[in-house]
């Protein structure tokens, strides 16, 4: 019988991470926390409970992997569904018709499909507001906004949240502060801090970390919201389930290592896009010359995996989107292989044509996930696309 405990031990998130579930199988000392491939649980009597009911409303594998992004995040719970958007929708539910909700304007596309085209339906008014900049989000207050949505980083031009700003307008107006910390996670930065009251993640991205997996996860920082999200987590029902649990805890061991990494590999791809003779414009906030550079660096610990560049006039994207051979031409982000995005085609295909471009997404820009690989390879992949796609 293991007598292994990690969880009154003060440990440092690698070590969080790296141990993720191995004091959970007391019975056999399994290493690695096993999958509860179950949909029910036998009860020992009437009104007697293990603790476990029925697999929507908890399952080991799936508490394991909450218990950890709880920590992890430093809240008081975790919750995870089956995929980013669902835990989109699931928080949404936690405002009523008749609210209003503040929202980054640059939005995800896929969130922003969700919140105009199924949750704004339902009454709930969405205000899209240049949330990097805090005069503009108190323009736009009035007695109806109940919420805050921000993206901590955008996609893709990389535009940078005040979160310590937004943080200390949300506590004054009472309003429920939500950041997607997707493009960052907790390793560089912590919204908590900032006074976020919820975090939400796409975990199919760096938390997942490997492209196997679609999975999404919310953090809560107090009890009060926890309760209301445990009720409609179970009550909406679109939880992950325990093998691909499994699998995103499997990618949580390892963040700290592909994060750091991949942040390193991209401060170098984005330096040398940025001399670059057939690259117009990079926008990466590692570089000082980002808008959101001194803002990042004054709140957070890292800039992230993610560069998007404009090429000059004359290169074909659809030639460089053709000639790449270690990058993958596919959507997604934050996995150990490197990928190219065409954002007008592929990730911001549902956001109206004028206010794409008003966003800097013309059809000259595309975005890079950077990955684990050697840096030099990734340079001159790109290099040989480029040198044929003029
Ligand atoms: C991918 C993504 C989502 C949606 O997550 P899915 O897991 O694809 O449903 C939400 N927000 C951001 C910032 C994303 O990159």
């Amino acid at each position: 019988m293991s007598q292994r405990n990690l969880k009154d031990k003060k440990l440092a998130v690698e070590t969080l991470l790296a141990q993720a579930g191995s004091d959970w199988d007391k019975r056999t000392g399994a290493v690695s926390v096993p999958i509860y491939q179950t949909a029910t649980f036998g009860h020992p009597e009437l009104g007697k409970s293990t603790g476990f009911d029925y697999s929507r409303s908890s399952n080991p594998t799936r508490l394991v992997l909450e218990e950890t992004l709880a920590r992890f995040e430093g809240g008081v719970r975790g919750f995870a569904f089956a995929s980013g958007l669902a835990a989109i929708d699931t928080i949404f539910r936690l405002f009523a018709p008749g609210d209003s909700v503040i929202v980054t304007e640059d939005l995800y596309g896929g969130t922003h499909r969700l919140l105009e085209k199924v949750i704004a339906p339902y009454g709930v008014r969405i205000i899209p507001v240049d949330t990097s900049d805090i005069n503009a989000v108190h323009a736009a207050m009035d007695p109806s906004v109940k919420g805050l949505f921000v993206e901590s980083l955008t996609n893709p031009m990389l535009r940078v949240a005040d979160l310590p700003a937004l943080g200390k307008l949300a506590k004054a107006r009472g309003l429920t502060f939500i950041v997607d910390n997707t493009f960052l996670t907790p390793l560089f930065l912590k919204p908590f801090d900032m006074g976020a009251d919820v975090t939400v993640y796409s975990a199919t991205k760096f938390l997942g970390g490997h492209n196997d997996v679609v999975a999404g996860a919310v953090v809560v920082k107090d009890h009060d919201i926890a309760e209301k999200v445990a009720f409609l987590q179970n009550a909406v029902g679109a939880v992950l389930g325990p093998q691909d649990a499994w699998l995103v805890l499997r990618g949580l061991k390892t963040l700290p290592l592909r994060i750091h990494r991949q942040a390193e590999n991209a401060v170098r791809i984005a330096a040398w896009l940025a001399q670059h003779p057939l690259v117009k414009a990079v926008h990466y906030p590692g570089l000082s010359t980002h808008p959101g550079h001194a803002r990042l660096r004054s709140m957070g610990f890292g800039f992230g995996g993610i560069v998007s560049f404009e090429v000059a006039e004359g290169v074909s994207v659809k030639d460089l989107l053709a000639r790449v051979g270690v990058f993958i031409f596919a959507e997604s982000l934050g996995g150990v292989e490197s990928l190219i995005t065409y954002p007008t085609v592929q990730t911001h295909a549902d956001i109206d044509p004028a206010r794409r471009v008003r966003f800097g997404i013309n059809d000259r820009l595309v975005r890079l996930s950077i990955g684990i690989e050697d840096a030099a390879d990734l340079i001159a992949d790109l290099e040989q696309a480029l040198e044929s796609a003029r």
